[in-house]
């Protein structure tokens, strides 16, 4: 298996806001920098594979996904909000919640509540810079996939990506780098199927794909009834036009333990195997461990290897993309469990 990873991830830092003060400190701007170095140690340590710095793929891949304006506010929202509001980061109050975009808002601020949906996705001077290099590291390791015939690789990304869709950013997200990931490979001729195990819906992921039928998106996830992203993840949203029929959502309740987390991991494997992809892309949250400050899950750490090798048993070239996972003393040990138990059932 071969790792790829940004080390500057680090200039994008939310801990920055963490207050004393604050109450539940540890979870609003959990998705902080000292995940990625906590990760990243672990699968050294543990000699999972070779790591690497990614290549640069340019923006093409990321505007393929992600509508122009969007991007262009994430470029220059730092600045502009600085000059505009005198602070920073950049966090949006205000949200455009029923309006359609065609009015477009002449402030940072106005337009942050139009492509934003929430206010955990602080933008910092190098969130853009290090969103990118998040891309990069997934586009990277699809194309050692894809393109070089690797069975596994890992994208160690920081920050996450699952929860940004087209024109919409939110939940510590801001560039979607699995969506990324699979619609470049989509381009290269392969027909590709997403797994996103997050604790939480992969709702970006979801909405990217959801008119298209050449990219399958399943998703194992807490009841949206009761958590977040709240609007998207129900077990009804099949897709929509010619993505009818290939999306399928695996809402859980909350403090699901792994036997049922088992047989809904099962049933979305039945859907893959239906599909008879050319290779699959995985988000990989681990904020379904027991004790994780964002989630509600109850996973201990041996689950994460028996989760690992059901998918496996799927014997697919398999991108794996880091999405969440929050509980620091934990998090690198349920990553390299995983992984392991993922690439030992390739074997
Ligand atoms: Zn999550």
């Amino acid at each position: 298996m071969h790792i790829f990873y940004y080390p500057e991830h680090t200039r994008h830092d939310p801990a920055l806001l963490h207050r004393p003060d604050m109450p539940q400190r540890n979870a609003y701007y959990a998705e902080v920098a000292e995940r990625g170095e906590l990760i990243h140690t672990a699968v050294v340590e543990a000699g999972l594979g070779s790591v690497s710095l990614p290549g640069d793929f340019g923006l093409e891949p990321i505007a393929d996904v992600h509508r122009h304006e969007m991007l262009t506010l994430l470029q220059r929202a730092y600045d502009g909000f600085l000059l505009e509001a005198g602070t920073e980061p950049a966090i949006p109050n205000t949200f455009s919640v029923r309006n359609p975009l065609h009015r477009r808002s002449q402030t940072i601020l106005g337009l942050l509540g139009q492509y934003c949906f929430d206010t955990s996705s602080p933008i910092f001077k190098d969130t853009w810079d290090v969103a990118y290099w998040s891309a990069q590291t997934a586009l990277s390791a699809a194309a050692l996939v894809t393109a070089v015939g690797e069975q596994i690789s890992y994208a160690l990304c920081r920050p996450p990506g699952h929860h940004a869709a087209a024109d919409l950013f939110g939940g510590f997200c801001y560039l979607n780098n699995a969506a990324i990931a699979a619609n470049w490979m989509v381009q290269q001729g392969q027909r590709v199927a997403v797994l996103d195990i997050d604790y939480h819906h992969g709702n970006g992921t979801q909405a990217i794909f959801y008119g298209r039928s050449e990219v399958l998106f399943c998703s194992i996830h807490a009841d949206p009834f009761k958590e977040y992203p709240y609007y998207w993840g129900f077990a009804d949203e099949y897709g929509r036009g010619a993505g009818k029929g290939y999306n399928f959502n695996f809402p859980l309740p909350l403090d699901t333990e792994e036997p049922a987390y088992l047989i809904a991991l099962d049933k979305a494997l039945t859907r893959i195997r239906a599909f008879v992809p050319d290779a699959l892309v995985l988000s990989l949250g681990v904020d379904t461990a027991v004790g994780d400050p964002v989630g509600g899950c109850r996973l201990e750490r041996e689950s994460y290897g028996r989760i690992g090798a059901q998918i496996g048993r799927l014997h697919l070239p398999t991108v794996v993309i880091q999405e969440g996972g929050y509980l620091l003393p934990t998090l690198g040990y349920n990553v390299v469990t995983f992984l392991k138990g993922l690439t030992q059932a390739t074997e």
